[in-house]
């Protein structure tokens, strides 16, 4: 239902809020969950990175020896994403200590 964290942001809040108490409620199968007995909201139109880096700029930037981790490099906004950026360029800089 939601395809970009976005793609609701200048909807009516109390609609989306409506909307993720149903999926929230469907989700743990729990009908009282559609009427939270409070709400809140904030909008993150920029907190959230659509795009990955090109991977010719990291590798330029790692050959000078600086190496860039994070959801932005994958362009994925997701913990996951931050954590593999992490751990693959961890693993690149212990190959590189090894050489
Ligand atoms: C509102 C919101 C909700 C989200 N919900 C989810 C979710 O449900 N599930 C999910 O998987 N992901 C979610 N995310 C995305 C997730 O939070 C990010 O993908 C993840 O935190 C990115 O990790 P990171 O290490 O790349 O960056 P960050 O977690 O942003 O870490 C960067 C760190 O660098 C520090 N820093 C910045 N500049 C400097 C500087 N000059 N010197 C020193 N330190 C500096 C910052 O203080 C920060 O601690 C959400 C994000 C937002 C904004």
């Amino acid at each position: 239902m939601y395809k970009r964290q976005v793609d609701h942001y200048d909807r009516d809040p109390e609609r989306n809020l409506a909307e993720l108490a149903a999926l929230t409620a469907g989700l743990l199968e729990d009908d009282r969950l559609t009427e939270p007995k409070w709400t809140d909201h904030q909008g993150w139109r920029y907190a959230i990175p659509e795009n990955g880096a090109s991977s010719g700029s990291l590798e330029r930037a790692e050959s000078e020896g600086l190496y860039c981790v994070g959801d932005w490099t994958a362009g994925e906004g997701r913990i996951h994403a931050a954590l593999r950026s992490g751990l693959e360029v961890g693993e690149r800089i212990a190959g590189r200590r090894r050489d």
